[in-house]
């Protein structure tokens, strides 16, 4: 049986992880949230792990209360995740909080020799250099969650050792598909809040609606697959079937397909190389008829062509790319900022922190904090 710990299981992922684990054979071991513990409290007295998190240090008190009557440990905070992904005996971490929390925990899985089913795309944009690095050091593996990423990841399995060519990452071009830069200035908080395909949190629907999402994954595909940012392209793919391709050196292109469900690819990270069976249903080629790929716009999307800068430049680039953004979206959804400025105050910042080649976990945090006090600035 796997041991596996979950942080962030009661978000978009961690619920639908919990969802599949009877078609796995799995033991979970830890979970966590970040304050939703009524939610939190279902799943630990169905799961009995050994320990829970909850990383708000009210919730967690709370949380403390409500399982009083079990034996489960009731973590909080930083050293609570962290304990979570390194100390509860996880043989695979599955990474699902959003955004930049997820490094730490995820760093310390990988120092504790875990394999690591990786949703927090935000951890690879920010430090892909020092996780990749830690992780073939350690020898773990690291299985991606992101339906780009396993799609890639399922059509590497026919490489036999042979290089990859290309990847095509294809993109659902979200709600505002085919609206012009001008247009996107007057887009609300609601419209942008709304995806056509994919059902997930806030944060990555927003990412999804400028396109964010697609960069952050092209900056993600890049680490994973040590590609460079020129043999990596974006095609919108309106109708999410073909998760994403890749292409070989003679010209051979595969793809993975599947109805838009990421049960499916959270399942073959917890049971790769062994497919079993999953609830998702079943593509019916011939009711859609028509598949259509179109080239992404990035006057209309800038946030496309920012994260190619940031993947093209690497070193604390990304992690200024990804806090100015995890700042500027949370502006956002508080109605503090316009949707076009999203994009804007990322560029500005990219401008105005020190650009520093040389990475190290500590230049990641201080380019995080920097890029997110200098969006706060500007409010
Ligand atoms: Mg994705």
């Amino acid at each position: 049986m796997k041991k596996i710990a979950i942080l962030g299981s009661t978000g978009s992922i961690g619920t639908q992880t919990v969802d599949i684990l009877p078609s796995i054979e799995a033991e979970v071991v830890a979970l966590t949230t970040n304050k939703r513990i009524d939610l939190l409290e279902g799943q630990a007295r169905k799961l009995k792990p050994k320990m829970v998190c909850a990383f708000d240090e009210d919730a967690a008190k709370a949380l403390k209360t409500a399982l009083a009557d079990t034996d489960i440990r009731v973590l909080s905070g930083m050293d609570g995740l962290i304990a979570c992904a390194a100390e509860s005996g996880a043989d695979i971490v599955v990474t699902a909080v959003v955004g930049m929390v997820g490094l730490l925990p995820t760093m310390a899985a990988i120092g504790a020799g875990k394999d690591i089913a990786l949703a927090n795309k935000e951890t690879l944009v920010c430090a892909g250099e020092l996780v990749m690095r830690a992780a073939r050091e350690k020898g773990v593996q690291i299985l991606p969650v992101d339906s780009e990423h396993s799609a890639i990841f399922q059509c590497a399995q026919a490489a036999q050792g042979n290089r990859l060519s290309k990847i095509i990452l294809t993109a659902s071009g979200g709600p505002f598909f085919g609206k012009s830069a001008e247009e996107m200035r007057r887009v609300t908080r609601e419209q942008a809040l709304a995806h056509p395909n994919w059902n997930m949190g806030a944060k990555i629907t927003i990412d999804s609606a400028t396109m964010m999402n697609k960069g952050l994954e092209f900056i993600e595909a890049m680490w994973l697959y040590d590609m460079r940012p020129e043999d990596i392209e974006i095609v919108v793919h309106r109708e999410s079937i073909v998760h994403s391709l890749i292409e070989f050196e003679d010209g051979a292109v595969l793809a993975q397909l599947g109805v838009p469900d990421m049960r499916l690819p959270i399942q073959y990270a917890l049971t790769y190389p062994a497919r079993v069976p999953c609830k998702v249903p079943r593509l019916r080629l011939s009711e859609l008829g028509s598949l259509t790929f179109f080239d992404p716009d990035e006057e209309a999307f800038p946030a496309l062509t920012l994260a190619k800068l940031a993947a093209e430049r690497r070193g604390n680039l990304g992690a200024v790319l990804n806090g100015a953004n995890e700042a500027a979206v949370g502006l956002f959804l508080d109605g503090k900022i316009g949707f076009a400025d999203i994009a804007e105050r990322v560029r500005e910042a990219m401008r105005q922190i020190p650009y520093r080649r040389v990475l190290t976990l500590d230049a990641v945090l201080e380019s995080d904090r920097l890029a997110r006090e200098q969006v706060y600035r500007t409010v």
